[in-house]
């Protein structure tokens, strides 16, 4: 099988994804009349990316669910949807195209549904299971606190999941990891993702993704060796990783650079 076949979800993390869409930050990657979008309480009005409105913002999200449909009779979103069917309709990818856009930039991670053979990774124990309706629900609203910018609530829900249940932990220390580095705390952050590196018995994609944070809160902290030991250590494993092989470049270009400074440089 391919790597770049259209892999298949668990509707769990697809929902997660969605709801952690600004459907503000959508709109304007679709980059369709981004400006005229008008949100009234919890409802957004806009013209429909999808049959390309020109006259009427037919285009209705609800905020809460992060669900649209237009009003429009002929478009093909008429139907409606999540965000993630409107920005595959809008950008005629398909929906699994458009799940893996938004996984990367939003770092929200995406679980395929596993064949049933590869189900027996020993990975964490079974009991808590059942409270995990409760701890999903202190994730999602962490994770959509995050996107919001609410980094302090968003901290709190993650310390909620980790206390409940320790099943999480790695996708929490990653997302722990994520809010500090946004508040600027780096050596919080550089700790998170170390703790969710210990983690056992996970995926060797989810161990990628949390180096690779780390290899960046590193570069954004001026730490450039630790920062590059860390990319070339993932290039090399999965040279085609996220943007590994132009992160990599650069710092190496700084490496070779002379009289190396302590001072901070932003690569952003
Ligand atoms: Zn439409």
């Amino acid at each position: 099988m391919p790597e770049d076949k259209v892999k298949e979800y668990t509707e769990e993390s697809l929902n997660r994804l969605n709801l952690s869409i600004d459907a503000k930050v959508l709109l304007q990657k679709i980059n369709y009349k981004p400006e005229a979008v008008e949100i009234i309480e919890d409802k957004l009005r806009a013209f429909c990316p999808v049959h390309k409105d020109k006259n009427f913002r037919t285009l209705m999200v609800d905020l809460k669910s992060n669900h649209f449909k237009c009003h429009y009779l002929q478009c093909e979103g008429y139907k409606g949807g999540n965000l993630l069917y409107l920005y595959s309709i809008a950008q005629k990818c398909n929906l699994g195209e458009s799940a893996l856009f938004w996984s990367k930039t939003l770092n929200v991670p995406l679980e395929e549904i596993k064949a049933p053979e590869e189900e027996k990774i020993e990975a964490v124990p079974a009991p808590a299971a059942a409270k995990a309706g409760v701890e999903e629900d202190h994730f999602a609203k962490g994770v959509s606190f995050y996107t919001r910018n609410l980094l302090g609530e968003a901290i709190k829900e993650f310390e909620l999941v980790l206390q409940e249940t320790p099943v999480k932990e790695l996708e929490v220390r990653n997302m722990l990891g994520l809010c500090f580095m946004k508040q600027g705390s780096h050596e919080k952050a550089v700790e998170e993702f170390k703790k969710g590196l210990e983690c056992k018995g996970r995926e060797e994609k989810e161990y990628k993704g949390l180096k690779y944070n780390l290899g960046r809160v590193y570069e954004a902290s001026g730490k450039m060796k630790e920062s590059l030991e860390i990319f070339k250590a993932i290039y090399e494993q999965d040279p085609k990783y996220q943007d590994i092989e132009q992160r990599m470049k650069k710092l190496e270009a700084v490496e070779g650079a002379p009289a190396p400074r302590k001072i901070k440089i932003s690569y952003v």
